[in-house]
This record gives structure tokens, sequence and C-alpha cells, in this order.
């Protein structure tokens, strides 16, 4: 039996820990920082056996160098990312086995272009993505590198993934990704609701995720550009009627930018 745990880190972000109990077995993902990962080991008395990294940003990658000189596991990422502590470069398609579990490598650009998620389809209760900051709660990352059209690509791949997929994305933004939500979708009666639970589940201080796909396609704007809700919003915002689903995505990432 797997569990998987958020580290806080920084302000917002979590670096999830997949563990096995019963062997005391981790692989994190996107350690930016190396001691809450250290000191969440110590604590527990499991060990370090392996490092997912999603994309090259520093509050992914900080703690990597510090982890693999203590702990000398192996790090995987993106073939064509600059990130140099990697040992093991992955690419779309590719699979890999790790602590039991059978891992799979999509190529999400957008946010970065050496973005990349895993997904664990068998071997837990559920299907887990570990998605970076490609896709938030009820939102999705920034365009730092890529275009809209490319993040909407890397987009629909996660949206078409089984509905039950655990969704395990790096930051907590849910409750602002949801203020957004909705202005952009204000009569979704789902979204209402969801941001309800999410609200109390921040009041009791714990975290909104993992989310799910289906509650995604339900709730989250940035995946129902193709909705007549979410359509008719982005062009009253930009006072021009707009029809196709890419162009859409493009304008509603343009607000969020400035929301
Ligand atoms: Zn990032
Ligand atoms: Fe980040």
């Amino acid at each position: 039996m797997y569990s998987i745990i958020p580290i806080p880190a920084f302000t917002d972000n979590y670096i999830w820990a997949i563990c096995n109990p019963e062997t005391g077995a981790v692989i994190v993902v996107d350690p930016g920082d190396a001691k809450p990962v250290e000191a969440f080991l110590q604590q527990r008395r499991y060990s370090l056996i392996g490092i997912l990294v999603t994309h090259h940003h520093m509050d992914h990658i900080g703690g990597i160098q510090s982890l693999k000189d203590h702990y000398g596991v192996p790090v995987y990422g993106f073939e064509k990312s600059k990130i140099d502590t990697l040992t093991h470069k992955v690419k779309e398609g590719d699979t890999f086995s790790l602590m039991g579990l059978e891992f799979s490598v999509l190529e999400v650009p957008g946010h970065t272009l050496d973005h990349i998620a895993y997904t664990v389809n068998e071997d837990l209760d559920k299907p887990a993505l570990f998605c970076g900051d490609t896709l938030f709660s009820g939102g999705c990352g920034r365009l730092f590198e890529g275009t809209a059209d490319t993040m909407f690509s890397s987009l629909a791949k996660l949206k078409s993934l089984p509905a039950e997929t655990q969704v395990y994305c790096t930051h907590e933004y849910t409750l602002s990704n949801l203020a957004f939500a909705r202005a952009a979708m204000p009569e979704n009666n789902d979204l209402t609701r969801y941001r309800d639970s999410c609200e109390s589940m921040r009041s009791a201080g714990n975290p909104t995720l993992p989310s799910t796909i289906e509650i995604e396609r339900k709730i989250n704007p940035f995946l129902r550009c193709d909705t007549g809700e979410v359509k008719s919003s982005v062009s009253q915002q930009i006072a021009k009627t707009l029809t196709d689903e890419r162009q859409v995505f493009a304008d509603l990432r343009k607000w969020k930018d400035s929301f």
C-alpha cells in the first residue's frame, strides 16, 4: 500500500512524497528545497530512493543536488532539459519502473518548454498524475516559454486522462484560481460547490490537493474553452465574439494574467 503525502515548501509549494510505508522507500517529485524533504525522511525513518522532476524552475529543482549528494539516488527529467543534475533522461511515451511503480512520461510544454508530467496508471489504488506547474486545480500554469497553442495541446492531453486520475500539482493556488474561475463561469454550480469544499479544507489547514481529472473537467475554465459559458464570458471580456476553442483559451489565459 502506497501513500502520497505533500511536503510543504516555500510559501505554497508541495513536494509530493510517494511512500511505501512497509519498506520505508520514498520517491519525491520536484524537490525545490532539500530541508523539508530531509526532515520528512528523518521523522519517519524513511529513505529516499528516487527523484522525479517536471521542469527547470528553481522552486522545483533547488533541492536536487543536496539530496543527490546525500542519498545518491537517480534523478529523472526531460531529455531536452538543461537541468544538470539529471541521471535518467526521459521523453514522451517512455515508461520506467521505480519502487514497484510503473511511471509513464507525457511531454506537456507551455509553462516551460522542458515541462513533462508523470502518470502511474496501474499500481496505485487510483491512477495518479504528477503535473508540476501545467495543470492546477481550477487553473493552469503561466506561459513563460510556450505559446497559448502549445499549452492548449498539453492540457488537452491531461484532460483526456481517465476521470478518476488523482491530480498532484505543485502549488496550492486553488482558492485564487477559483476566484478567477468564478469570473469566467459565474453560473457554474459545480464550481460553487467545489469552492465551498476547498474553503473548508483550507480553513482546516488542509491541502485542496490532489484534485481529480473529473473535477477539473467540471470546474477548471482552462479545460472548458469548448463550452458556451467560457466562450461567452471571454468574448464579453474582450468585446469580440470568439468561437475557436484555442482562441478562447489564449484570451482566457491573458485575462487571468491581469486578473
Ligand atoms: Zn514553474
Ligand atoms: Fe512552480
